[in-house]
């Protein structure tokens, strides 16, 4: 009998583990030993890391895109029908448009979204780079703004733990570039006690902030947003006037998690080192969409898709387990226009921002282009 692997979710985490089951897996998918199939939401597919140079006018939006089955091997049977109930008693996912699909093993790719409605105010009131509208949204406003006060507003949950940091420090080297900086001051706001979730991090980013002129406050938990008066206020009871708010919304799973009763806030409870949903053999649930307190971030989502490669594979073939995930994680952080840094953790070793450079920016700008060839597996 043919064995079912079904993905549902086909952004980078699901079109990652989709190509490299097929590279692993050439010879049981030539003899119908296994079959590789994937439900997904849109017919393309989106590189979100670029959206953060939209507004700056410092990427084209052809290069944020690519035709979904063109990245995907084309072994892979790919359904544009978004999964609507997910089974896990009964091993299977039930669409959109009706259709049950059954599997023997299941990899939830949903990945999360911005959820700016669930703060008052705050869809009217602020900007943001986090989606495609929003991006364009920003990028317009920027270039009418004559200087002011500019709050970077950070909400937890949310992906990418470093853009927040890189679009303050991009928002400083743009506004100096067009001789605005004089007449602006940014405030950076964090829902904890220091600058950012990893301690590290957090410890870099003070003195960087405070070597660029940059202001901060500390436990900020985003309540409202005023937009006719222009100010946003903290549960803390802090008042904060604006002239332009950027800010990092909340984020949610997708809705077909919470739906389906997976997990609340459309986060999958999942194992840290199986990266199986808790209760689960043969369900794995990778990149934004677990609750594995680490960064939700493409890396993640890469490393993680390697070991649920391998052992998806390994299953497959041998029934056996082949390995864990470490919490690896590498990021590159842009500091500015032209210079970046990059942290690298896992589970046991902290991250350890070095000095910026202008190479590792260059580094950054060159993964942007090769990431196209990082999700057909082929780096
Ligand atoms: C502005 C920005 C900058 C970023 N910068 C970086 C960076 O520098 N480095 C980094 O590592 N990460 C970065 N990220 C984060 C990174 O893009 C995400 O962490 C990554 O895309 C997560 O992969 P994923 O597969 O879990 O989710 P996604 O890539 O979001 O994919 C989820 C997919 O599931 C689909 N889906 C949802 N519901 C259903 C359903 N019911 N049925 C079928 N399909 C469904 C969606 O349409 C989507 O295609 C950034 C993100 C943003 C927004």
């Amino acid at each position: 009998m043919t064995k079912q692997v079904l993905i549902v979710g086909g952004g980078l985490a699901g079109t990652i583990v989709a190509n490299g089951l097929c590279r692993q897996l050439g010879n049981q998918l030539r003899n119908n030993e296994v079959a590789i199939t994937m439900l997904g939401a849109t017919e393309t597919h989106m590189y979100q890391p670029g959206l953060l140079y939209v507004p700056f006018g410092r990427i084209r939006e052809s290069e944020l895109f690519r035709d979904q089955r063109k990245v995907l091997d084309r072994r892979v049977t790919f359904h544009i029908d978004p999964a609507a109930n997910i089974d896990v008693e009964g091993n299977q996912v039930t669409t959109e448009s009706g259709r049950t699909y059954g599997y023997d093993y299941l990899v939830i790719a949903t990945g999360s979204r911005i959820r700016p409605d669930t703060i008052p105010g705050m869809e009217e009131g602020a900007h943001w780079f986090y989606d495609l509208n929003g991006a364009r949204k920003m990028r317009d406003a920027l270039a009418e703004f004559e200087g002011g006060k500019i709050v970077v507003n950070v909400n937890a949950p949310h992906k990418c733990p470093v853009a927040p940091l890189e679009i303050t420090f991009m928002l400083r080297d743009h506004l100096t570039d067009r001789g605005l900086w004089d007449k602006t001051e940014i405030t950076y706001t964090y829902p904890i006690g220091r600058l950012h979730a990893l301690e590290p991090v957090a410890q870099w980013t003070q003195p960087e902030f405070d070597k660029a002129g940059i202001n901060y406050e500390t436990f900020f938990n985003t309540k409202e947003v005023d937009p006719a008066a222009k100010t946003i206020t903290s549960e803390e009871g802090s008042t904060l006037p604006y002239d332009m708010l950027v800010t990092i919304p909340p984020h949610h799973g997708a809705q077909v998690i919470t739906d389906s009763d997976l997990g609340a806030g459309g986060w999958v409870p999942t194992e840290r080192e199986s990266l199986l949903r808790e209760g689960s053999t043969n369900v794995f649930v990778v990149g934004d969409t677990t609750n594995i307190p680490i960064s939700k971030a493409g890396s993640t989502a890469h490393f993680e898709a390697d070991t649920i490669i391998d052992n998806v594979a390994s299953l497959v073939t041998e029934g056996r387990w082949a390995r864990n995930y470490d919490g690896k994680v590498f990021c590159f952080v842009e500091t500015g226009m032209n210079a970046g840094t990059y942290v690298w953790f896992n589970y046991t070793t902290p991250p350890n921002p070095g000095p910026p450079s202008q190479m590792i920016h260059w580094f950054k700008l060159a993964y942007n282009r090769l990431y196209w060839l990082s999700a057909r597996g082929l780096l």
